[in-house]
């Protein structure tokens, strides 16, 4: 778990958010909100089943915490584009590591001559093995209006990933995001981070791993 403290921050993060006032103070305070809105899941983080108590959305299963931000972001969504649909919330480690497995058996279908190692890291620019997707959270849900990779509008895309802020959302895996999150861009991967955390990440044009980084140092 991320340890937020005032005094470990430094100066500039402060001076950084000069033009979102009121926002800085909510993003750096430590307290136990913060902890479950920013934890981490990814492959150098990697969490055991965490159980959250889920509550139904739709097709989906999400954080009971979390469930008028998920409503409201997908009604706003929705009035952007009516194809938008939800595709992916709250997943076991179970069914994680089957979804993952099914992955790799594809892309050796795909492509005979790759050994399972070639297709593993293929398979890991979009998804993550067991223990390490945040969709174990319940705070990540896949939402878009086409079920395949990165083929949504651009302008559909953009819209969508600007409004998500006001609903505590981040897109997770921006187009400048790959180096430090070490997955390719997706324009359906969306995050719960609270709202002041995802309006900071967001004007800053972080990850959540920077964002993170930064925070600790
Ligand atoms: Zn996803």
């Amino acid at each position: 778990m991320v340890q937020i403290s005032n005094s470990t921050v430094p100066s500039s993060l402060s001076s950084d958010t000069s033009n979102n006032s009121g926002d800085a103070q909510s993003v750096l305070q430590t307290d136990s909100k913060s902890d479950w809105q920013l934890v981490l899941v990814n492959l150098n983080n990697k969490k055991s089943e965490m159980n959250p108590k889920l509550v139904n959305i739709g097709n989906i299963q999400m954080d009971a915490r979390i469930q008028k931000n998920v409503e409201d972001f997908f009604t706003a969504a929705k009035a952007v584009d009516p194809k938008v649909h939800l595709i992916s919330g709250y997943r076991s480690v179970e069914y994680q590591s089957h979804l993952f497995s099914s992955y790799v058996q594809q892309t050796m279908t795909e492509n005979p001559s790759w050994t399972e190692a070639q297709a593993t890291s293929e398979v890991m620019t979009y998804s993550q093995p067991s223990e390490s997707s945040e969709h174990e959270t319940g705070l990540a849900m896949d939402m878009s209006t086409v079920d395949s990779l990165n083929q949504e509008d651009p302008n559909v895309a953009s819209q969508i990933a600007a409004i998500a802020p006001r609903y505590g959302f981040i897109l997770r895996f921006p187009t400048w995001g790959q180096k430090s999150t070490g997955i390719e861009y997706e324009d359906w991967h969306f995050r719960y981070v609270g709202e002041a955390n995802a309006k900071y990440i967001t004007d800053n044009h972080l990850t959540l791993e920077e964002f993170l980084d930064k925070l600790s140092k």
